[in-house]
């Protein structure tokens, strides 16, 4: 059998998860329990939406198709916990162009140690950003793409630089078609959703 991801949602057109447009994969499944994670509906692992590195491929490409995406970006869930799978995915992207950056939970030492998840290895070879390190809550502080200070940009290639992480926008907020909101960007949640409820919006 192929094996799959564990999808949490993708968007193929994003301003908020990185610099300029980018189609965004959020898997399912973390092994950490930050308090007040900012994707608590993705920590569980589950097998409720699966799709394979060519299918994953596949719509990254259409993204690219329609909305000339100069990028893709692993969020989760833990992007790590299935590293081998998106190091695949990632190096395809890069194939045809496009950069990539993905959030850790895991600090970049861990993810070069010893102990680090299977698939690390290769995967920080195909990214062009990490952004790493647990979210504290105590430490949020509305930095661009960095739920807290504590966390970390790590620049693994040339194509980056700070002031493409400054530019990027910090939120966008879509109404779903099956209803509820679609929340993307790296924001104090609670705060975002007393300011929606604010406006009417759940
Ligand atoms: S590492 Fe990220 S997804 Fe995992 S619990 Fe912490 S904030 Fe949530």
């Amino acid at each position: 059998m192929t094996p799959c991801v564990q999808v949490g949602d993708f968007a193929p057109l994003t301003l908020s998860m990185g610099p300029g447009k980018r189609a965004c994969l959020w898997v399912r499944g973390c092994p950490m329990r930050c308090t007040g994670c900012v994707t608590q509906e993705f920590i569980e692992p589950s097998f409720a939406w699966q799709e394979t590195v060519n299918e994953l491929f596949a719509r990254i490409c259409a993204a690219k198709e329609q909305y000339d995406i100069e990028g893709v970006s692993f969020s989760g869930g833990e992007p790590f916990a299935q590293a081998e799978l998106l190091a695949d995915l990632a190096r395809r992207a890069r194939a045809v162009g496009l950069s990539t950056l993905a959030w850790s939970g895991f600090s970049r030492k861990h993810l070069e140690g010893n102990r680090a998840p299977r698939g690390a290895s290769e995967l920080l070879a195909a990214l062009d950003v990490l952004i790493d390190g647990p979210f504290v809550q105590k430490k949020a502080e509305g930095n661009p793409l960095r739920g807290s200070s504590n966390q970390r940009v790590h620049f693994l290639t040339e194509r980056y630089n700070a002031s493409h992480i400054a530019d990027t926008q910090h939120v966008t907020v879509t109404r779903k078609p099956q209803g509820g909101t679609l929340v993307q960007g790296v924001v104090q949640y609670d705060l975002l959703h007393a300011v929606l409820a604010g406006f009417g919006v759940t």
